[in-house]
Parts: structure tokens; sequence; C-alpha cells
């Protein structure tokens, strides 16, 4: 099976904030737009065994949280969209609890504020911290996703070579053949 958003920005905060696909291009997509699909989100990114079932009022929150990350990430962060992170980074995030047969596995009250309080902390320690002179914009150009650059010599260019850097790759290789 394979997942259906796409991950591998390199922080959970980022992997968040595509959901907005192709954002500020015609081709903008909302992969979030209703309660269903924040619950999938959550069973592809959270911690949780059992599937997680959201409220309306909770998938509107997710895309709240989202913009304000979004906002924080690219240096456009207003009043109250900070307050808006607090808020959430406040809440309880998912606790790690032992059962009786030795497995590890993961609780919260509400899963799905606990998983928002995760994003909304780790992008607040993110953009607070050395490695988000890391943070790139995919130089794909239909994309435009950031991705923490973990690479050594930090000149990774694409979210992932896969999808973006191959595709790159071959309209490079098409314009030299029309040119030759
Ligand atoms: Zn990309």
């Amino acid at each position: 099976m394979t997942d259906r958003f796409r991950a591998g920005a390199g922080r959970l905060c980022l992997d968040f904030i595509r959901t907005l696909r192709y954002r500020g291009t015609p081709a903008e997509t909302e992969e979030l737009p209703d309660e269903p699909a924040w619950g999938a989100w959550i069973d592809q990114f959270g911690p949780f065994a059992a599937p997680v079932l959201p409220s309306p009022s909770s998938s509107r929150d997710a895309r709240g949280v989202r913009e304000a990350v979004h906002e924080l990430l690219t240096g456009s962060l207003r009043p109250s969209s900070r307050q808006r992170l607090n808020r959430f980074a406040a809440l309880p995030v998912p606790a790690p609890s032992l059962s009786a047969s030795g497995e590890l596995r993961w609780q919260a009250a509400d899963p799905a504020s606990a998983m928002l309080a995760s994003v909304a902390r780790d992008a607040l320690e993110l953009a607070t911290s050395p490695e988000f002179a890391r943070v790139r914009r995919c130089a794909g150009s239909r994309c435009g996703a950031l991705f923490l650059d973990t690479s050594r010599p930090g000149t990774r260019r694409w979210c992932s070579m896969e999808v973006c850097g191959n595709q790159a790759k071959k309209s490079t290789y098409r314009a030299k053949v029309s040119a030759s």
C-alpha cells in the first residue's frame, strides 16, 4: 500500500504543511478538506495503533495550525498565528505506555489535538534552532515544498530525488535533445 500523503521532508511540521499541495500555484490542492482526511493524516504520521476519527472542529484546527506553521517557517508570522501555535504547543502530546505483553503503545486522551500539539512543538523548535538554516525550498518547478537539508555539504535541491529530482533531470534531457 502506498502512503496517501507525501512524507520525507525531514520534520513532522514540514511534512504537515505540504498538505496544502502546490501552495500558491494554480494547481494548489487542499489535502485536508475534512475530518476523514485529517484522520488519515494522523494515521499515517502519528504513533497511535488504532485509527483516529477527529471531530469537524479538529479538522478546522488542523488547517489553522498548518497555516500558522507555514507563516512561522516563511517569516510571515502574524501575532494571532503565534498565539495559535503557542496554544496548541501547550496541549498534551502522545504519551508512551507499556502494555502487559511488553509492547510500547502511544496514548492520548484526545489523539487529534495531541497530534497538533506535536506539530506545533516541532515547528517552534525547528524555527528557533540552528537547523532552521538548513530548511530549503524544493527546486522542482511546480513543487515549492519546504524540506530539511540533512546532506553533509548542504547542497540538496529537491524535496525528493525520486520525484522532483528525476523530473528536473528529464526536462534538462528534453531541453538538450530539442536544442541539438
Ligand atoms: Zn519537490
